[in-house]
């Protein structure tokens, strides 16, 4: 095989990120060296595209270009109008294993180098599969590790380390200000959940699924609160968009597209990838059009699709790409212990809910003012399950949704300490960045409530703060390295409402 031809397939493995973009419009995997080792990936076929675990045996001719058996054979069965795999010393292992070729692999695997065998029919390999595209990195899965003996499934599966819902709620309360109720509720359904994960089911009672749905208005905290949570359970976690899927054979995702996130968000290990967290966003977008006579094929039809999803099945996942083709290689993976949260605004609930509270109270001796629930800014909570249908939910989906939870809206007050409390809170991160330079860097209390007053306007909920903040501190970030003398910034009131200037303390010595 030419030189060049070894060169392309080098880069491919190798090109920086290891993802081998240059070949495939796939996402990149995470830029880890290590876990782009060709060693630790199973090899793939390059015509037929099966893993090196579906197939009996795997010809190597090159890194990234290997063939199976199967194909192996049918492409000598077509050369040869009927021979075999024997015109190239390749027949089938005897009892005693001497066939030539080299065994290494612990998994029962084959994996024979063709140059061995073949000695100068190499140019020949290449005649017949040179042009045969070399597998990318990211579209290979990891290879799995030996089944563990039930002694060490004991030690890792130890329901003790698990940690309790208090310690869970007590980390998120590090990074997440308010939210007490959904914290505690969270907590205590993934504490379940991987009860549920590590439970073998010796007395054949089975634990139900704890997937769940939060509501509550953009910018809340929903996607943060599931990150921090993925981050403190040390789990893969995939977010997704429900906006983008459709059903399978129209333009957009397929609902399996969020397995193959979940795939790469766990480096291309299944096994890790089946004991992690997906995250579908802006799934009251998918409620039922009550308005079309047409088929809906991005909203009733994908909560029918993802139904087998959030039960648990064994589904048929692309590696390293979002769709299925002929080109990409195809995996198994149980959705049985994947946790599935989905989140949504949900417009207009609140006011199907104070539909319904004013029914049931309107009426009757002990009747209520209409209006009693018209300021209550907590409406969400009261949510139940006929207000979800009404919106246009399936009753089958919300029925594997259960735990459902509001999310209250940000205050005035919650504004202020997401500013200051949180571990990377917004501003302990300008602090650090001017500290840099040795300037010390401080916000009068009146400059941080006009702040969290300036973002409750924008109606984008914490995510106004970063905006807001950036805008304030360009100015300072671009003059400050130029002077020396500059020791200390106050931000002031005066400033943020845009009718006066930092003060700037100068260091002690400069004049
Ligand atoms: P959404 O509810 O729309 O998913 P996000 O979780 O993406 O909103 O929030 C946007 C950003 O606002 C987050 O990255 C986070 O920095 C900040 N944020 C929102 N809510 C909170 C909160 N309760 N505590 C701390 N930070 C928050």
């Amino acid at each position: 095989m030419s030189d060049e031809f070894d060169k392309n397939i080098y880069d491919n493995e190798t090109d920086g990120n290891g993802t081998g973009e240059s070949n495939t419009p796939n996402p990149p995997v995470k830029n880890d060296k290590s876990s782009n080792n060709p060693g630790e990936r199973e090899e793939v076929c390059s015509m037929c595209r099966r893993t090196e675990s579906q197939v009996k045996r795997m010809f190597k001719l090159h890194p990234g270009l290997c063939i199976c058996d199967d194909c192996m054979q049918k492409t000598m069965d077509t050369l040869s109008g009927g021979g075999s795999l024997s015109i190239l010393g390749l027949a089938p292992k005897n009892p005693n294993g001497s066939d030539g070729s080299s065994n290494d692999d612990q998994n029962g695997i084959e994996n024979i180098n063709i140059k061995a065998n073949l000695g100068d029919l190499s140019n020949f390999s290449s005649f017949l599969f040179g042009d045969l595209p070399a597998v990318p990195m990211n579209q290979r899965l990891k290879k799995k590790k030996p089944e563990p003996k039930k002694d060490d499934i004991q030690a890792k599966f130890d329901i003790k380390d698990l940690k309790p819902p208090h310690v869970i709620k007590a980390e998120l309360d590090d990074y997440v200000v308010g939210q007490e109720h959904a914290k505690k509720v969270m907590s205590v359904a993934v504490y379940n959940h991987y009860k549920r994960v590590f439970d073998k089911n010796e007395d054949g009672i089975e634990l139900e699924k704890s997937n769940m749905l939060m509501i509550g208005p953009t910018g809340c905290g929903k996607t943060y609160m599931v990150k921090t949570l993925a981050k403190l359970l040390n789990v893969p976690l995939a977010i997704a968009d429900a906006t983008s899927l459709t059903e399978a054979g129209y333009i957009g995702d397929d609902v399996e597209s969020v397995l193959s996130k979940l795939l790469v968000a766990a480096d291309n290990d299944v096994e890790r990838a089946e004991k992690g967290i997906v995250f579908i966003d802006e799934i009251d977008k998918l409620a039922k059009k009550h308005t079309t006579n047409s088929r809906d094929v991005s909203g009733e039809s994908v909560q029918q699709g993802l139904l087998k999803l959030l039960e648990g099945a064994e589904v048929e996942v692309p590696v390293g790409a979002m769709s299925k083709n002929a080109m990409v290689p195809m995996t198994t993976m149980d959705t049985t212990n994947i946790l599935f949260i989905c989140g949504g605004a949900f417009p207009e609930l609140d006011k199907i809910i104070k539909q319904r509270l004013n029914k049931t109270s309107a009426c009757g001796f002990l009747g209520e003012l209409s209006d009693k629930y018209d300021d209550d800014k907590n409406i969400a909570g009261k949510v139940e399950l006929s207000d979800l249908r009404e919106f246009g939910m399936i009753p089958e989906f919300l029925g594997r949704l259960p735990v459902v939870f509001a999310l209250d809206g940000l205050k005035q007050e919650d504004m202020v300490r997401i500013l200051t409390q949180p571990r990377n809170a917004i501003l302990k991160q300008y602090k650090k960045l001017l500290s840099m330079d040795e300037v010390a860097l401080e916000f009068e209390e009146g400059a941080l409530s006009a702040i969290a007053e300036k973002a409750l306007k924008r109606d984008t909920g914490a995510r106004a703060l970063r905006a807001i903040i950036e805008e304030i501190m360009l100015d300072i970030m671009y003059e400050i390295p130029k002077d020396d003398s500059i020791g200390k910034v106050v931000i002031t009131e005066a400033y943020v409402a845009n009718h006066g200037a930092p003060q700037i303390i100068l260091r002690s010595g400069a004049n």
